[in-house]
Formats: C-alpha cells, sequence, structure tokens
C-alpha cells in the first residue's frame, strides 16, 4: 500500500514544496509516497468565496469557517478509496507536540489527511465535529499550518520503506533509542588542527559502538535532561 498523503489548505501551490527535491521526490516520482491537495476555497459558496469570519466574541483577526471546512474534509472522507480510514491532523500550536515516536506511528500507517489552519485558527466545532488529532511541531506560532504539514511530512516520508537509500542510515539517530545522536565525523583526518577521535578510527567496532553511546548519553545529559526522564521522548529499544 502506498502511503497517501492529502493536504486541505488554502495555499495548495506550497506542496509538494521542498519534497519535489532530494530522495523524497525521488521517492514520489518512484510512486513510494502520494501527494494530493484540497484547496479549502472550492467548497466556498458565495460570490467572495469567503472561507473565513469574525471570531464570536470579539477579537482581533479572522476564524476559519467551520462549515466550509468540514464540506472539505467529507470530500476526501467520500472518495477515501486509495487510503480510507486515515488519520486526520490538524496542524495547531494547541496540538500535542510531534515526536519521533509518532511520527514512526504514522508512517506504519496508510497516510494522513492533514488540514492546515490559517488566520487565528478553525471553528472549535469542526474539530470536535470530525474528529480531528491536533498536532503542534513546537512550541512557537507559525503563519499557516502549510510549513508545518511539509515539516511532518518531510520527517514521515524519510523512514518509508526504500526512501532512504541506506536503510542502516536511520538506526542511530536523534530519537530513535530516546538520546540525542553522537557527534559525526569524516575525511580529512586532520581539519583546522582538529582531529578525528582516534577509537573511530581504530577499527574496533565494539570500541566505537561503546564511545558512541557515552556520547550520546552525555550530550543528551547536557542539552535534554528531559529525554533521560522520559518524560517528553518514551525510550522505545
Ligand atoms: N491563534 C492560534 C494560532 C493560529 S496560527 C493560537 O494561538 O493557537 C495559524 C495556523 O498556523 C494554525 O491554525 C495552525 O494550522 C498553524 N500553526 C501555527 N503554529 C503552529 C505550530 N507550532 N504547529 C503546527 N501548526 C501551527
Amino acid at each position: 500500500m502506498t502511503f497517501r498523503a492529502t493536504i486541505l489548505t488554502l495555499y495548495p501551490e506550497m506542496f509538494p514544496g521542498h519534497l519535489a527535491l532530494s530522495l523524497a521526490g525521488k521517492a514520489l516520482e518512484r510512486g513510494q509516497w502520494a501527494l494530493d491537495t484540497v484547496q479549502i476555497r472550492d467548497f466556498a459558496q458565495d460570490r467572495h468565496r469567503t472561507v473565513d469570519d469574525t471570531p464570536a466574541g470579539g477579537g482581533a483577526g479572522m476564524v476559519l469557517k467551520p462549515d466550509i471546512l468540514a464540506k472539505a474534509i467529507d470530500s476526501v472522507s467520500e472518495n477515501d478509496d486509495l487510503a480510507p480510514g486515515r488519520p486526520r491532523l490538524l496542524m495547531s500550536p494547541r496540538g500535542k507536540p510531534l515526536t519521533q515516536e509518532k511520527v514512526r506511528e504514522l508512517a506504519a500507517g496508510g497516510g494522513v489527511v492533514i488540514i492546515c489552519g490559517r488566520f487565528e485558527g478553525v471553528d472549535q466545532r469542526v474539530i470536535d465535529g470530525r474528529n480531528l488529532e491536533e498536532v503542534s511541531i513546537g512550541d512557537y506560532v507559525l503563519s499557516g499550518g502549510e510549513p508545518a504539514a511539509l515539516t511532518l511530512l518531510d520527517a514521515v516520508v524519510r523512514i518509508l520503506p526504500g526512501v532512504m537509500g541506506n536503510a542502516l542510515s536511520g538506526t542511530h539517530e536523534s530519537f530513535e533509542n530516546g538520546l540525542l545522536e553522537h557527534p559525526q565525523y569524516t575525511r580529512p583526518q586532520v581539519f583546522e588542527g582538529r582531529e578525528i577521535p582516534a577509537v573511530l578510527t581504530s577499527g574496533n567496532h565494539a570500541a566505537i559502538e561503546k564511545w558512541r553511546l557515552e556520547e550520546a548519553k552525555k550530550l543528551t545529559a547536557e542539552r535534554r535532561p528531559d529525554l533521560l526522564s522520559g518524560k517528553t521522548h518514551p525510550v522505545t529499544k
């Protein structure tokens, strides 16, 4: 089954964006994953094709109208023979923070439907009525959900089977074992007077593994002690 992403957005021209390049782009061309977009504005009914309105209760900005967005979402569910039952994610700073664990879970499924918010966000009733799962990419506010959707997809697509050339290059990475990755080096042996740590060129694989694990633990303790406590990213291996 091909992993299929359907993006609901007011800016379909932002897709596939950077995912048309490099390994993700080649995989898209080969049909190892699929992407389609739905223009939310196509479901507006008035002459001006209005998609937003002022917030109930007052305040700044505009809110995406629930009736228009619900129609757009339903149009996907009704024609979803290719990948039925996909999770419906709403990119949102109020959502559950995206983790590598969630990325793995999504990559193991048939695909995703992603709704990109704009303005002040979307009417709560469409979140509740259409069972949208809010996902955040971090504690900061973007102007729209599109870069967040591209970020989530980037993380998912790179771990789909056959997308990364060297399957093993995924195994030691940051978060895969609840740790940040160890430092990396490549030739030349000496760069501006700094040498590659001797153990890495020793050919002793057990010693290399031990060094890498120790460095990963040290780095994680320094930078992300929250990871070691298991609070933010549960250790899975
Ligand atoms: N008023 C909202 C922010 C709206 S930002 C609030 O304070 O919560 C406009 C849109 O950008 C959102 O609807 C969402 O789709 C997207 N967005 C902004 N920041 C995001 C983040 N950190 N993660 C995921 N999506 C985000």
